[in-house]
């Protein structure tokens, strides 16, 4: 069965408690300082130390007697839980720290990237726009999240077509981008052709209409 959570028990050796004698064993017999502890999981992974004890056990019949926390952490100088049980919890909060300042630093590049793009337009450019905010790009439903290709630069005026679909999502968009779908002629409108002064297309991406630009 598939469980993400749960708790458990374990024991680990803390040191040695000295020998004493064992009522069970009726000899003296060595003695070992163990930590009994329960501990909450997800995914065995993100953990944390619920409740500990400490008992004197013996090594040859396992008979033990609990002893008072005070007491035995003087005698333990290194924690013998295994680390990922007593601070697993700490996993995601620093995966998060590592990932969400490389994450925001990539998007920066991107940021920078359609910029770039958009100072030296080459034929050839998709553009993930909203369609709707496009004049006579014939879709007036807004959102309609779909891709105008620069087909042509004529004097400081973009020569578009527009892709025959256009989605209510921009993450629908991204995907078919990516799978290359707009790079067939089929899936453009190529008999409409819009022409926007290349000046406008900064003003678009301010407006958030125009969200980002793909070159091969
Ligand atoms: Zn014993």
């Amino acid at each position: 069965m598939l469980y993400i959570w749960g708790s458990g028990s374990d024991t680990a050796k803390a040191g040695s408690a000295g020998t004493r004698l064992c009522s069970i064993c009726g000899s003296v017999q060595p003695f070992d300082l163990l930590v009994n502890y329960r501990y909450f999981h997800f995914w065995h992974l993100i953990s944390w130390v619920t409740k500990r004890s400490y008992s004197a056990t013996c090594t040859r019949c396992g008979n033990g007697a609990e002893v008072p926390a005070i007491e035995a952490k003087q005698q333990i100088d290194k924690d013998p839980i295994p680390l990922l049980r007593r601070k697993g919890w700490l996993i995601p909060i620093v995966a998060l720290a590592i990932l969400l300042p490389l994450g925001a630093y990539s998007s920066q590049q991107h940021q920078q990237e359609i910029a770039a793009f958009l100072d030296a337009p080459v034929a050839g450019d998709l553009y993930s726009v909203d369609l709707a905010q496009v004049e006579d790009s014939g879709f007036e439903r807004s959102p309609s999240w779909g891709v105008l290709k620069l087909v042509a630069v004529d004097n400081g005026v973009g020569v578009f077509v527009t892709s025959k679909y256009a989605y209510d999502r921009k993450s629908d968009l991204k995907r078919d981008l990516r799978k290359g779908k707009f790079k067939d002629v089929a899936n453009l409108d190529s008999d409409d052709e819009i022409e926007i002064p290349l000046k406008q297309l900064s003003t678009l991406r301010e407006a958030g209409t125009l969200v980002d630009v793909t070159r091969e």
